[in-house]
């Protein structure tokens, strides 16, 4: 019979990996890291139930480190089959894998150096080595074109609107036998700068939803009045605004708005940085692929030349020191890692900044702490007081919200046999599960980590 394990992002957001086990074959969905709190972190560490080099092939439904960061482990631990994508999924790869290899290593460096690892030496979960190992494997695809990943299973990608190249995968058997599964990745949103609306849904037996979201409302669109008063009342105080922002996505939206604003006459000039050579790297593969993405992005590519790109560490370190009120945009989104860090240890002190969150924080995470009012937080081993103002712009999320699931949902042409609710923190998923089955009437599973179910197919 075949089945389906969830391995990852089950009642949790990070670690979306899901093992489908078909006509004696092995292919993965998914790959990612495990992010926050320390419990879901020590699962990068353990072994998959399987090993490694039994998988047949991995399919991957966009380059989000939650849905593609265990691939380097994956290769350094002997997988050595085809990873599918799409072209603008393996061009962010290309960035985030490489990055997340080096934090790793970093990481572990500095916990040798300071020797606040309890392990000795302290070892990365995998090395830059084995990422570009993961990158070697990995085979490019369009959007919307059937693909046979291994003998009888063939696949689509469809565009979700969540990030450059995120997908919904869709797959079934060649001989259109047994059922059709629908793994949403990520769901985007709609009417939103950047990003197409994600691509209605399809007839599917067995649908796999994120939730991350399921029981929130995106506050309405305020046309950037509340990213406007931010940048306008710490400006107005002499401080910085640092924004965390995932490299890659949010910060093209980001820039979108803060040019519309200047455009508008409503936000004075100010110097914006970009505090990321990933995220510099990633506008260019933004830029190359227009054609994926909404026709406004047109507007914010002939403005791109308005920030200062900050490449090298020296540059970032000037930066840090600098006292000249500015934008700053800087990752890692959840603060967790990167320069950001950096311009947090150096800015969180001084009442005059602002630290402006525009992405989920999860739980464990120095975000989160940040969000949930922290007075201290650790960086570096020491303890760092809070006294700059902490603000979010939820409205920011690339993820479809309660509300836009649910539209999404009705695009359906009928009901799945069963949906799973994966990619969500437990109060959002019963919240959501209720939802679904009150309006729509759906079955709806909620998947534990690790649990194996039978598929009708
Ligand atoms: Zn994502």
């Amino acid at each position: 019979m075949p089945s389906l394990t969830f391995l990852g992002a089950a009642r949790t957001v990070t670690g979306s990996k899901y093992l489908l086990e078909v006509d004696g074959h092995r292919i993965l969905i998914d790959c990612g890291l495990f992010q926050g709190l320390k419990e879901l972190r020590l699962r990068n560490w353990s072994p998959l139930p399987i090993p490694p080099e039994t998988i047949d092939a991995v399919v991957l439904t966009h380059a989000h480190i939650d849905h593609s960061g265990w691939l380097p482990r994956l290769a350094g631990q002997g997988f050595h089959g085809p990873i599918y994508c799409t072209g603008g999924t393996a061009d962010l790869c290309k960035l985030v894998l490489p990055d997340a290899a080096h934090l790793q290593e970093e990481d572990a460096r500095f916990a040798n150096l300071r020797g606040f690892s309890k392990h000795s030496p302290a070892l990365p979960l995998y090395t830059e080595e084995d990422a570009a190992k993961a990158l070697s494997l990995l085979k490019p695809q369009p959007f919307n074109k059937t693909i046979s990943i291994v003998n009888g299973i063939d696949i689509q990608f469809i565009n979700a609107g969540h990030l450059l190249g995120s997908s919904y995968v869709f797959l079934r058997r060649s001989d259109m036998s047994g059922a059709r599964i629908l793994f949403g990745g990520d769901l985007g949103r709609y009417a939103r700068p950047i990003l197409p609306d994600p691509s209605p849904g399809l007839d599917a037996d067995v649908l796999l939803v994120e939730s991350t979201y399921g029981d929130r409302l995106h506050p309405p669109e305020d046309d950037g009045e509340t990213l406007a008063r931010i940048i306008k009342e710490t400006i107005a105080r002499r401080g910085k605004v640092i924004i965390p922002a995932f490299a890659i996505g949010r910060v093209e939206e980001l820039l979108y708005w803060i040019f519309r604003l200047e455009g508008q006459g409503r936000l004075e000039k100010l110097p914006i940085y970009v505090d990321s050579p990933m995220a510099l790297k990633g506008i260019e593969y933004y830029n190359t692929r227009t054609d994926e993405l909404d026709k406004e992005i047109i507007a914010m590519r002939n403005k791109l030349p308005r920030f200062t790109s900050i490449n090298s560490a020296k540059d970032s370190k000037a930066l840090v020191e600098n006292d000249t009120p500015a934008v700053i945009i800087a990752s890692s989104g959840m603060a967790t890692g990167g320069r950001v860090v950096h311009h947090l240890f150096a800015g969180l002190p001084d009442p005059r900044n602002t630290v402006l969150f525009v992405g989920f924080q999860a739980a464990g995470t120095r975000g989160r702490q940040l969000q949930d009012g922290a007075q201290y937080v650790k960086i570096f081993g020491q303890h760092v007081p809070v006294h700059a103002r902490i603000e979010k712009l939820e409205g920011m999320s690339s993820h479809a919200d309660s509300g836009e699931i649910i539209r999404w949902l009705r695009t359906f042409p009928r009901a799945p046999k069963t949906t799973y609710l994966v990619h969500g923190e437990v109060v959002a998923q019963d919240a959501l599960k209720v939802r679904i089955t009150k309006e729509l009437g759906w079955n709806v599973e909620i998947p534990n980590h690790g649990q194996k179910v039978d598929l009708p197919m």
